[in-house]
This record gives structure tokens, sequence and C-alpha cells, in this order.
């Protein structure tokens, strides 16, 4: 019987872990891919506190490991399938068996969401991209179209101009949610040239991206691009598959915790990208992953004892 189990293993899996290996519980940590999340797509991170001139997304999350496997944290690359409930005690299935634990964090994390619109899967990998840091070098010298006005697309706007030769920044409105530095920093950069009220309506090509058809939701006006990558950085949606049914979710499928963490199942617990919330960080994941693991020692103390 594990005291806790930590599915995922991002900035707030690492920290719970980080916390629930130097309590010395019995804690493990189970993990689909290699641990990191989505940090691994980052570049460059420059608002993590203690680094003061940045550090890479990859370093970071190599760190992060490297201090949790040092105090103990045993991580497991296994998918888990299901969670059941019976009690106080908890069963987390993966391909390879059952496992029983007193206390569950939820530490699953974000993906990226799509377009939805035509083109956009048939070219995924061919030319449509949901990561710069990955794909960007393939576009040297070459034009292509950045999808969104948040911190991310910002961001990977301003990596992209390492090897493109145009960037189309296109966003639905005429003011980008990003934050002001790096909106200065776009604003500054001559290769990236923003589109405006526009959203994408589809993208062309068979074998590989070859253009994007436009549309200006103030006029009506559609227009076309040659491009070759399409870069859609539009947000996230939570991975919260496993727990469809489980746990309470919000309307756009968020989990909902308590201060502690808690969500609405006792000794269930969600840090993280896939919590409801206002603000997705490193850091507040780094913060709502040690607030999980104090929670989740308590409960699993009092489990024990009852
Ligand atoms: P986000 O902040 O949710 O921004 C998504 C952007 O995509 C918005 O500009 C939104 O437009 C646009 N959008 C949404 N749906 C769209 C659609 N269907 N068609 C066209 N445009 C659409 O997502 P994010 O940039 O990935 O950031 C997620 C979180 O991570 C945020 O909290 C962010 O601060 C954080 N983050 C932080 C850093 C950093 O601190 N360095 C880096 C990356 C991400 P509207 O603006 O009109 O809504």
């Amino acid at each position: 019987m594990y005291d806790n189990i930590i599915i995922g293993g991002g900035p707030a899996g690492l920290t719970a872990g980080l916390y629930n290996a130097r309590a010395r519980m019995n804690v493990l940590m189970l993990e689909k891919f290699a641990p990191g999340g989505q940090v691994l797509n980052t570049d460059w991170v420059e608002n993590y506190p203690g680094f003061p001139d940045g550090i890479s997304g990859f370093e970071l999350m190599d760190r992060m490991k490297a201090q949790a496997e040092h105090f103990g944290l045993e991580i497991r690359s296994e998918e888990v399938l299901r969670i059941e409930v019976d009690g106080d005690r908890k069963i987390v299935t993966t391909p390879k068996g059952s496992l029983e634990t007193r206390a569950v964090i939820l530490c699953c994390g974000a993906s990226w969401r799509k377009l939805g619109i035509e083109g956009e899967d048939k070219l995924i990998g061919k030319g449509v991209s949901f990561c710069a840091t990955c794909d960007g070098p393939f576009y040297r010298d070459q034009e292509v179209a950045v999808i969104g006005g948040g911190d991310t697309a910002v961001e990977e706007a301003l990596f992209l101009t390492r090897f493109a030769s145009r960037i189309h920044h296109v966003h639905r409105r005429d003011e980008l949610r990003a934050v002001k530095l790096l909106q200065e920093r776009a604003m500054a950069e001559e290769k990236i040239e923003f589109v405006w009220d526009t959203v994408p309506v589809r993208i062309l090509g068979e074998d590989g991206v070859e253009g994007i058809e436009l549309k200006n939701v103030k006029t009506g006006e559609v227009s076309q691009k040659a491009v070759h990558g399409v870069f859609v950085f539009i947000g996230t949606v939570p991975n919260t598959e496993l727990v469809q049914g489980l746990v309470e979710l919000d309307s756009a499928g968020f989990v909902m915790t308590d201060a502690r963490m808690e969500t609405s199942v006792p000794g269930i617990f969600a840090a993280g990208d896939m919590r409801a919330k206002a603000f997705r960080q490193i850091s507040t994941a780094v913060g709502e992953g040690a607030e999980a693991s104090f929670a989740a020692e308590r409960y699993a103390e009092e489990a024990q004892g009852s």
C-alpha cells in the first residue's frame, strides 16, 4: 500500500514528489512519457525565480527530476488507465497491474488546443505544429504563420525569428493577451508582421502546408497567405479524461479543488495546469504541488491511523 501516488511528472508532480520523498512517505510517481511536461517544449524560461539569466525548459525540468530522485522519489513510466475509490483506499491501474494507495495527486497537465479548421488534422506534422522549439529549425528562410495572442504565441513567434524569413502573426483581436514585456519585444521585431482581427479558416496544401486562408472578423474579408508552416498556440485543454465522472470539473473541464488542492473526492488532490484557476505558470504549478503534497501527507497519516 502506497501512501501517495502522483500521476504526471511536470513541475507540479515533481515538486509534490520532492516534498513527499523528503517526508519519507511511501510515494510513487507514474508518468506516461518522460518527466518534464509541457516545459520541455519551452526553449527559454525567464520568469522562474532563481535564474536571473533564464534557463532552458529542458534543463529546468532535468534539475527538478534530479532533485526529486536525489531524495528517493521512485518514478515509473506507466500510463494510468483507471482510478477507483474504495473508502480511504484508492486503486490505480496501469497496463502492468493495480496499485493500492491512500492518497492520489493528479498532475496530468494540459495539451495544446487545436483550431478545428479544415486542413489542420491532415497537415499535423506536415507543416502544422504546436511546438516552435521542436519544429522551428525546419523553416529556415521560409514564411510561417503563428496563431494566437497569448504568452505562448508571442514567445514562440520570437523564437521562430531565428529561422523563418517572415512570421505572419494572426490574432483574432487587435490587442495581444501576452505580458507587456513580450509584446514590446514582438513589436520591435522586424520579421514579425501582425495580422489583427483575423482568424484562420482553412489550411491549404495536400502533403505539406502551402498556405493559410484567413478571415477578417470585422470586415468579413477573406484572404490567403503563402506560408510553409502554421504554428498554433491558442491555449490548452486539460488532460482530464482519466478523472471524468470521478472528480468534479468546471464547465471548461478543469479539475475543481479547495485551497488545500483537494478535489471533490477525499484523498484525491490536483495541482498544476489541469486545475481550475486563473494563472498557469511553472511557479504556480510548483506552489500547488507543494500544497498538495502537504495535504496528501496529512490525509495518508489520518487514513493509516483510522
Ligand atoms: P492563453 O493565454 O489562453 O492564450 C490563448 C490565445 O489564443 C489568446 O490570445 C486567445 O485569444 C487565442 N485563441 C483562443 N482560442 C482561439 C481560437 N479558436 N482561434 C483563434 N485564437 C484563439 O494561452 P497560452 O498563451 O498558451 O498561455 C496559457 C497559460 O500559460 C497562460 O496563463 C500564460 O500566462 C501561461 N504562459 C506563461 C508563459 C510565461 O510566463 N513565460 C509562457 C507561456 C504560457 P483572446 O486573447 O482573444 O482570448
